[in-house]
């Protein structure tokens, strides 16, 4: 054989890229909707839009060649509507996680009950894909951290820790979307920024950490 085929990766597919802006005195708001296809073939879906969104998910799912029974593993970044929205969808899954609350049907399990600040929970079978808490948007939010995807790096999906890229020049705009903790969110967003290549932010399509973005997240977190 001439050529190998290359060690098979972790693929992250953004399905939807999400947004949010003001009209009058109110916001337009969807999430990114994100799935994770594991290479040990556990599929994962990460936020799942406003209650509305259930045909629009379906059909997005469906050309990924899935359906809505595919999937394992449901990871809300936090409890707001728009990123939970669809839950109802996903009833083959074995876990549903919202924030750090891990349920199944009326079944509520204790990942994340150690209130190890630093615990992770693994969601496939390698440890490649496994989810954190980043506390601040709301003191529950996690993220999944994907590593050995496909792009060459780790990404980082992050719901609204990061509102979209723009925001770490910016802080008007992921403050201006509300955050419980906003010290905290600083400094989580650094941590996150320090091991991950690419963000997956909850308003916005996947974007590139530079080095630079670094030296200004750790220094905006340094400074409170
Ligand atoms: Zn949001």
């Amino acid at each position: 054989m001439a050529f190998e085929d290359p060690a098979p990766r972790n693929q992250v597919v953004v399905l939807h890229t999400g947004y949010s802006r003001e009209e009058g005195t109110a916001m337009r708001a969807n999430c990114t909707c994100t799935l994770v296809r594991c290479r040990d073939g556990t599929n994962i879906l990460v936020d799942t839009m406003t209650a509305w969104d259930g045909e629009l998910l379906r059909s997005l799912l469906s050309d990924q060649g899935l359906g809505v029974g595919d999937i394992h593993v449901v990871v809300c970044t936090h409890g707001h509507s728009d990123h939970i929205g669809c839950n109802y969808l996903f009833q083959e899954a074995r876990m549903h996680l919202v924030g750090a609350c891990a349920s199944h049907r009326d079944l509520y399990m204790d990942h994340f009950g150690s209130e190890q600040e630093d615990e992770l929970l693994a969601l496939d079978s390698n440890g490649e894909v496994v989810v954190q808490r980043t506390p601040g948007h709301t003191l529950s939010c996690v993220s999944v951290v994907v590593k050995n995807s496909q792009l060459a790096g780790t990404v980082g999906i992050t719901g609204d820790l990061f509102e979209r890229r723009e925001d770490v020049d910016d802080e008007s705009i992921w403050k201006g979307a509300g955050s419980e903790d906003e010290k905290r969110q600083r400094v989580e967003r650094s941590k996150i920024a320090q091991i991950c290549d690419f963000i997956v932010p909850g308003h916005g399509p996947l974007f590139l950490l530079t080095t630079e973005m670094r030296s200004k997240l750790k220094k905006d977190a340094l400074g409170t």
